[in-house]
């Protein structure tokens, strides 16, 4: 089956109660992964790529690649996002390869460091939706800016900076309301990366684990909802993965993700996408080192990215599970962009 558009994967969350996970890809192990695991646990996916990605990938490959994805599994509706676009023309290049989503991250400028105004914000993400409709694509936008590092475009803002720029609920209804964008991804205190603290214990100096807004999301949910919400910044960096990493020769210390339950309970109110790029790097990762410790004269690549296929795999059979998106493949018939179209155009 052709690409579908990611609105309607989120509308059909939303009708179904569950969240769907938006996985990172830059090569083909990852893809391959993803749809190994979409298939066995028959869940509809999202997969993105950043600027980064795309960057690595040389464009065109990772576009073949999707089509491969598409064709060997028909059964299972893909969208194909964006993550964290930073301008018009950055869009436009991931729609001209056939993505069928794009985000238009306003929170920030073109240069991916400095927030914008809200009143820029508005701006671009408006132009956004008005590119990408026509054409049957969805836009998510940001409001908010959230710390961490983002991969190609990202503010690696302080604690103290990203508390000042959670997401107000009250700006949020007038965002989506001005832009007419899908899908809006929320700021309420994640970050990117395995790292999701920059909050130490005042007295003894440990780092300690993040704290969510999650009431802002309750907040918006009751004001819109219909709104899809996203999260950003969702990888739970589990400890065994740490660890595995460790052991093997890592060092990874003071890591934090985002437990499981805080991610389940915006999946009650609204949350619809929820972006997990770390846990799969880290599984990825743990499996490699753990190949080159125990096998040092192992040079065929083959033994160590087949493992390490294998162990992102498992993860992304664990969140689908988690989510909720497992078992909901075949609810539906997918829209083609031509479909989605006339939609918008209603
Ligand atoms: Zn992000």
């Amino acid at each position: 089956m052709p690409l579908v558009p990611m609105r309607q994967i989120l509308d059909e969350a939303a009708k179904g109660g569950y969240g769907v996970g938006a996985f990172n890809v830059n090569n083909m192990e990852q893809i391959q992964a993803i749809m190994e695991a979409a298939n066995e646990t028959n869940s509809p996916v999202i997969i993105q790529a950043s600027r980064g990605a795309l960057q690595y990938s040389r464009l065109i490959y990772l576009k073949k690649l999707m089509e491969a994805a598409c064709e060997e599994y028909p059964h299972i509706p893909v969208s194909m996002h964006l993550d964290h676009g930073n301008s018009l023309k950055t869009l436009k290049t991931a729609i001209d390869l056939g993505f069928t989503s794009v985000m238009m991250d306003g929170s920030l400028g073109e240069d991916g460091k400095t927030p914008n105004t809200y009143e820029q914000n508005v701006e671009i993400t408006r132009a956004a939706v008005e590119m990408s409709h026509p054409l049957g694509v969805t836009v998510e936008g940001e409001l908010g800016v959230l710390g961490g590092i983002e991969d190609g475009h990202g503010a690696g803002l302080t604690d103290r900076q990203v508390q000042d720029h959670l997401t107000d609920p009250n700006q949020a209804e007038d965002f989506v309301q001005k832009t007419g964008l899908d899908a809006l991804a929320v700021a309420i205190g994640t970050s990117h990366g395995a790292y999701k603290s920059g909050r130490k214990d005042p007295k003894t100096g440990e780092v300690l684990p993040p704290t969510l807004a999650m009431d802002r999301i309750h907040a918006i949910h009751e004001k819109m909802p219909n709104c899809h919400m996203v999260m950003h910044g969702s990888s739970s960096v589990p400890q065994e993965l740490v660890d595995i990493i460790n052991q093997y020769g890592g060092k990874m210390p003071g890591t934090f993700g985002i437990p499981i339950e805080q991610i389940q309970d915006g999946i009650k109110h609204g949350v619809r996408k929820i972006n997990v790029d770390t846990d799969s790097r880290l599984a990825c990762t743990g499996a490699i080192r753990k190949v080159f410790a125990e096998k040092p004269a192992e040079f065929d690549m083959r033994k160590y990215l087949g493992p390490a296929r294998d162990a992102m795999k498992q993860v992304y059979i664990d969140r689908m599970l988690a989510f909720g998106q497992a078992g909901h493949a075949g609810d539906y018939t997918p829209m083609s962009l031509d479909e989605m179209k006339k939609v918008y155009g209603k």
